[in-house]
């Protein structure tokens, strides 16, 4: 069985009471019959090393997966990232947490949840991302999936009462920071620039100027540190917003569009390199 990837921006920290999110997560483990664990993976990019929990069950099952390097290399990259898990042990939803960027989902904790529920959620109704593709252009269709699941995990969460707007705005919050402090990645590698399309699409498409004050600032500045990025962007959003992403169907062809959209900005050739300051940490991948 071919496993998905997710990007997500926030990570269960909180216990689960009884709550919208709650409800939500037992009629998940209902639909598959399987359950969803939380795994907290500690992560030392530099010395290319990472820790779990010994006394997990999920834990031994994420191991595994581990084991493949362009994985890894996601997950550092990433908040966290979920894999819906069929096997001999059953159905299991895995939510990885980074560890190492947990500073970055602190008091945000019913977004994260409805994000990471989000993604597993519309696994479960058949509305499926990518399988995951180990190798280099891994992130490809990581992002593919993610872009348009988002707009789905929005509407799905808010439907049932949950607001994801906190943990949005704290993510482009950060985004807005490191621009204007000028301590954006300048001239991102590949995989970078992807997060970055995925975040200025849930900028434009997740949030309006009544709900942020500071998002036609936000844009403005991404545009002018990311031309390339940005100039991808207008094409998809329409994809986006014309689409009843909730059928199949047209959620594999908006899928497959984003796909190819990615796979050129993928492929882009770097710029050329302006004297800038130092790349600072990759842009947080919502
Ligand atoms: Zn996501």
């Amino acid at each position: 069985m071919p496993i998905r990837l997710y990007c997500i921006g926030w990570v269960l920290m909180a216990s689960l009471e009884a709550s919208p999110l709650e409800e939500w997560r037992r009629e998940i483990e209902l639909r598959t019959g399987g359950r969803i664990a939380v795994v907290p993976v500690h992560t030392d990019p530099e010395r290319n090393e990472m820790r779990l929990p010994e006394d997990l069950d999920a834990a031994r099952i994420a191991r595994r997966y581990l084991a493949d390097d362009s994985f890894r290399r996601e997950l550092t990259l990433a908040q966290a990232l979920t894999i819906n898990h069929r096997g001999p042990e059953g159905e299991i939803h895995l939510i990885l947490l980074n560890m190492a960027l947990a500073d970055q989902w602190k008091g945000a904790e019913e977004g994260l949840l409805a994000h990471e529920v989000g993604h597993i959620w519309l696994d479960a109704m058949g509305l499926r991302a990518p399988a995951f593709q180990p190798g280099p252009r891994a992130c490809i269709g990581i992002h593919a999936g993610d872009i348009p699941q988002h707009v789905l995990i929005r509407a799905e969460a808010e439907r049932r009462g949950i607001s994801t707007r906190p943990h949005l705005l704290g993510n482009l919050r950060m985004a807005l920071a490191a621009l204007e402090s000028g301590k954006a990645t300048r001239d991102p590698p590949p995989c970078a620039r992807l997060a970055l399309l995925s975040q200025i699409l849930d900028a434009r498409v997740g949030v309006t100027a009544e709900q942020w004050d500071e998002r036609s600032r936000f844009l403005q500045l991404f545009e002018s540190a990311y031309p390339e990025v940005a100039s991808q962007a207008p094409a998809i959003e329409e994809r986006l917003r014309l689409a009843d992403l909730t059928d199949r169907e047209q959620l594999e062809a908006v899928t497959e569009f984003v796909r190819q959209q990615l796979e050129r900005l993928f492929e882009a050739p770097e710029r050329i390199r302006t004297p800038a300051p130092p790349a600072a940490t990759p842009p947080p991948i919502p």
